[in-house]
């Protein structure tokens, strides 16, 4: 961040400000938040976290948890948040469309904005804008951010927990991204006290017998495979929602079991909504889901993990998507660069 120091003098003196993430908060978007939140709050200043949408109870065990504002639920207290705010923090996303009606909020206010994101192509939307696409996570962000503002000595166990989280889920516990960078930020943080193993398994070991059977079943039941493309999706229909009444984080991971397979090259799933099919894609190696969400679906997110959607049915987007195989036919067939 190229004025950080102006950025200091402001956070100088105690400020209201709000911690904005995206909707349908993941590990990253949570841990984030909270991990600031602490960070501000130990520094004197009067921080809320607001989410667009709920949060899986998995999180649950973060310490704050329990003070997020979720604008779907509270659009008035969310709203009058930003309003008084002298500070608004923007982390794991960088374009305001992101965020729906709080991106209008927070677009018609005069304070202070400061973007922390690793997704490619950022907005600039913001006076302090901290972009990275080489980092693993907002998380790992976090940490340099602290280390910019001079207090390292500041993040303790509570803050290493928070961001622990985002890394482990962002990274998928250190298999998307393994640099050094990382690993050192990680060693920074087990040093404050950070129990890693305590958090492997509340995210990992924490799933309910029903999302256990999701998972079996979308796999058996919901997977097509389209081998001349390398590509496999996992559909999710209405019926199939209401049968395992599946609800926000239920169905995190299941897109990458597509990829375990050794010549699976891009991994799609699909979850069918009143008005949408929202999509989550997921590849290996120099294959980028990010043009094909940006191209076709208005969505985006990173290279080898992307999500976006589409207005028609399941059946004319599958159609859609074969033609999108067929015309990225070379890259999707090519040796594995992985
Ligand atoms: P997921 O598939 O886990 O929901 O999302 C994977 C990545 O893509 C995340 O980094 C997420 O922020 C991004 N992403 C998911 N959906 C969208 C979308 O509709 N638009 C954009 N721009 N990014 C998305
Ligand atoms: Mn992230």
């Amino acid at each position: 961040m190229e004025n950080i120091e102006s950025l200091k003098e402001i956070l100088q003196t105690p400020k209201k400000i709000a911690i904005i993430s995206h909707r349908n908060p993941d590990g990253d978007a949570i841990g984030s938040s909270l991990g600031l939140f602490h960070y501000l709050s130990r520094r004197g200043h009067d921080a809320t976290v607001i989410f667009p949408s709920r949060f899986p109870t998995l999180f649950n065990y973060l310490s704050g948890i329990d003070y997020i504002l979720v604008d779907d639920d509270h659009p008035d207290k969310t709203k009058k948040v930003c309003e008084d705010a002298d500070v608004i923090f923007c982390l794991d996303f960088n374009s305001l469309a992101r965020v729906d009606r709080i991106g209008e909020v927070i677009a018609a206010q005069d304070a202070h904005k400061v973007m922390i994101d690793h997704h490619l192509d950022p907005d600039d939307f913001a006076e302090f804008t901290y972009s990275d696409p080489t980092a693993s996570s907002t998380c790992e962000m976090l940490y340099d951010f602290i280390r910019m503002m001079g207090d390292t000595e500041m993040v303790d166990k509570t803050i290493g927990e928070c961001l622990y989280t985002g890394i482990l889920t962002d990274t998928g516990s250190f298999s998307y991204a393994t640099s050094p960078r990382l690993y050192r930020t990680v060693a920074d943080l087990c040093e404050s006290g950070l129990d890693g193993t305590y958090i492997q398994n509340k995210i990992f070991n924490g799933q309910n017998e029903k999302q256990l059977r999701l998972l079996g079943y979308s796999i058996t039941e919901g997977m097509r495979l389209y081998t001349n493309y390398n590509t496999g999706i996992i559909v999710l229909d209405m019926k199939d929602h209401r049968r395992f009444k599946i609800k926000r984080g239920d169905t995190e991971g299941i897109v990458n079991y597509v990829l375990k397979m050794k010549n699976m090259r891009m991994a799609i799933l699909m979850c069918e909504r009143e008005t949408c099919v929202k999509m989550s894609f997921r590849s290996k190696g120099a294959f980028s889901v990010q043009e094909i969400c940006q191209k076709y679906f208005n969505g985006g997110g990173h290279r080898n993990a992307s999500g976006g959607v589409s207005h028609d049915t399941i059946g004319g987007t599958i159609k859609k998507l074969k033609e999108i195989f067929e015309i990225h036919r070379e890259q999707l067939t090519a040796e594995p660069d992985y």
